[in-house]
């Protein structure tokens, strides 16, 4: 048996109130000529938008007319909670104006059941999982820093707002801390930009793998990095920054194939949202301006006042 034949098949989600629909798609799936996938069913749109929250679909075929609510709502709301899974909207007769409709707010394609053969939900399903597939891609592209894979500058300032809005509604704050690598040129002159990149990149992975599955770490720009952390007070985050600070300290990083060890330690200003700034922009300039009293206080250290 190769590799391939054991790896789990890629998982469509038919979404649709219809039992016996539900098994004419699956009986379709199953006759695909070139392409095999395990096909999931959910009975109501809450069941469906659960399983496309926990589980990673190659597409979801998703019924029009389900139960008292509008098919749009629906799609609309596949759209915001699982972005990256193609949405193929499947109808029961042919209204045009659906359809039109159906492409604005984001399907992928537009089937009429009465017209569906094995084959034509083979061919739409497999440009649905390739579009799914490139619209990943592009994601990752667009939001993530090439040298390290953390997020970049321009995806934590949508974070930052977005957490902003959410936050100022409910009165619950938010913490950033901005961290910055101390004498960093250093490591470059003495041992160049490539050893220097493998530093940024050790000093990403400790950032990443010491904070909790919430909190969101960015490549701000060359050794500077900014940590999101939701649902954060202003001394539970002192304690997370001053964990990371002492974690890079203890973890020197190490050039594989060489003798070279290279200590490494932070900098880091912290700001608490609603306190420190009205505005994302204004909390993350007072995290910027406590990160230079942090490196003026003599560096390796934590500032959250000033
Ligand atoms: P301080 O403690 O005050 O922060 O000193 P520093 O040397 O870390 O700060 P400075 O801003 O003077 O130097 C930052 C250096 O980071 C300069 C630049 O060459 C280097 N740098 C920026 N981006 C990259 C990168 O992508 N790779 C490497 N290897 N170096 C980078
Ligand atoms: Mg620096
Ligand atoms: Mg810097």
């Amino acid at each position: 048996m190769s590799d391939d034949a054991r790896a789990p098949l890629p998982r469509l989600l038919s979404i649709d109130d219809d039992a016996v629909q539900h098994r004419v798609l699956a009986g379709m799936v199953r006759a695909f000529q070139h392409a095999r996938y395990e096909c999931d069913h959910a009975l109501s749109f809450e069941e469906g938008l659960g399983r496309l929250v926990s589980v990673r679909y190659a597409a979801c075929l998703l019924d029009y007319q389900l139960g008292q609510r509008d098919g749009l709502a629906l799609l609309h709301e596949a759209r915001r909670i699982a972005p990256e899974t193609p949405v193929i909207m499947l109808t029961g007769s042919d209204v045009p104006e659906v359809d039109i409709a159906a492409s604005e707010a984001g399907a992928v394609d537009f089937l009429i059941k009465s017209e569906l053969t094995p084959r034509v939900l083979e061919r739409s399903v497999r440009y649905a999982v390739k579009l799914g597939a490139t619209m990943a891609q592009l994601r990752t592209l667009a939001l993530r820093d090439e040298l390290t894979g953390l997020l970049n500058r321009r995806e934590m300032q949508t974070l930052l707002h977005d957490e902003w809005i959410r936050t100022s509604r409910f009165l619950r704050p938010f913490a950033v801390g901005l961290v910055d690598i101390d004498r960093f040129k250093a490591v470059n002159d003495v041992h160049g930009h490539p050893v220097g990149d493998r530093v940024l990149r050790h000093v990403a992975d400790l950032l990443q793998g010491r904070l909790r599955r919430v909190d969101r770490v960015a490549r701000m720009g060359g050794e500077e990095f900014a940590i999101l952390m939701p649902e954060t007070a202003r001394r539970e985050a002192q304690i997370a920054m001053e964990r990371i600070r002492a974690a890079v300290e203890a973890a020197p990083c190490v050039i594989p194939g060489t003798d070279v060890t290279i200590p490494v330690t932070v900098s880091i200003g912290l700001a608490v949202s609603l306190e420190d700034g009205d505005g994302p922009d204004a909390l993350i300039a007072t995290a910027d301006k406590r990160l230079y009293a942090a490196k003026h206080g003599g560096r390796n250290r934590v500032c959250w006042e000033a």
